[in-house]
């Protein structure tokens, strides 16, 4: 059922464009996490030699909380300053909570996470931060040396214009621009393995009709299957990179932005209440994503009565430790299945 329905929502030109600009940043991601992974690992040796290495003491009790982060201990202060030294933003917002500087030592992606913005807290990896967290730390972190960093920000910009458009529509100008801005953003990359090919292919994306009739995929037991003869190329982006993934993966990142600005703030604004508004009724329209985001529609009601404190952050705490819970099974099951065969 889901794919149907996802078929009508895609006969509108403006949310399809939405939808489209959402998957060429997936497919940026898909190509910059396994780069960003090596060379965060490399960065993390080159600060490891300039702090002794704590032996084999305990982990420290240090934590961070939100933008604040006051150590408690030198191998923390050290790497404090360390991280700081290679930050280009060292006097604007950063959000040491995101990672545990007690680990610091030990695991490169708890530094990574001081460069990107919030709502990293739970990640563990660079494959589970979305494409504006890794583009935010090329940005921010002067380790990766790039020549120009304003089109990575143009591509940040781009991804947050998406995230705010509450109605999930793009108009064709906006997706022609940035089909041009991912274009220059791919330039400066292309030492990152398979990223300028990728290029080629968001551009076929972009440019392509999106028909539903040149789609090249039906639906069997839910699962899309490449159909013969049509829009060969476009089928194989598919097989790889699902539309109605994107689409879900896009309203996820969605709510969970919205939910991280009014947890930290604590409060709801005239404008928060019109996304939530905005949000709550498209999901409500759409049996196939209402059904998905059940759990997230309990959240928006909860604030669209202005019950904001203390149920909705409770909610939204226990939606994220299920999420985590969630992850560390799946991670457990891989290593299982891995020490069998
Ligand atoms: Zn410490």
């Amino acid at each position: 059922m889901a794919l149907p329905a996802l078929l009508a929502r895609l006969t509108c030109r403006e949310y399809k464009n939405w939808m489209k600009a959402g998957m060429c940043l997936e497919m940026l991601h898909s190509r910059l996490h396994g780069y960003i992974d090596r060379e965060m690992q490399m960065f993390h040796r080159l600060l490891s030699q300039h702090i002794p290495a704590p032996g084999q003491r305990r982990r420290c009790q240090c934590r961070a909380r939100g933008k604040q982060f006051e150590p408690g201990c030198s191998v923390c202060a050290q790497w404090k300053e360390l991280i700081l030294s290679h930050h280009n933003n060292r006097n604007g917002e950063i959000y040491w909570g995101n990672s545990d500087p007690s680990m610091w030592p030990t695991h490169y992606w708890e530094v990574a996470k001081v460069y990107m913005p919030r709502g990293q807290t739970q990640y563990r990896r660079p494959k589970q931060s979305d494409a504006t967290a890794l583009l935010n730390l090329l940005n921010n972190c002067n380790y990766f040396n790039i020549q120009n960093t304003s089109r990575v920000r143009e591509i940040i910009k781009c991804r947050n214009e998406l995230m705010h458009s509450c109605n999930m529509k793009v108009s064709s100008t906006w997706l022609e621009a940035f089909g041009k801005k991912m274009h220059d953003l791919i330039s400066e990359f292309t030492h990152v393995p398979g990223l300028v090919k990728e290029g080629e292919k968001m551009q076929e994306v972009l440019l392509s009709d999106w028909k539903v009739e040149d789609l090249g995929i039906c639906d069997v037991d839910g699962i899309p299957k490449a159909q013969s003869g049509i829009e060969l190329q476009s089928a194989t982006i598919y097989t790889r990179l699902l539309p109605y993934d994107v689409e879900r993966r896009m309203i996820e990142q969605m709510i969970q932005e919205l939910s991280l600005e009014i947890v930290e703030r604590g409060s709801l604004t005239k404008e928060d209440e019109d996304k939530v508004c905005k949000i709550r009724n498209f999901l409500s329209q759409n049996e196939d994503l209402r059904i998905v985001f059940q759990e997230d529609l309990q959240w928006l009601d909860c604030l669209s009565k202005n019950n904001f404190a203390p149920n909705a952050e409770r909610i939204f705490t226990e939606k994220f430790a299920r999420y985590f819970l969630f992850c560390l099974m799946v991670i457990l099951a891989a290593f299982i299945v891995g020490e069998i065969y």
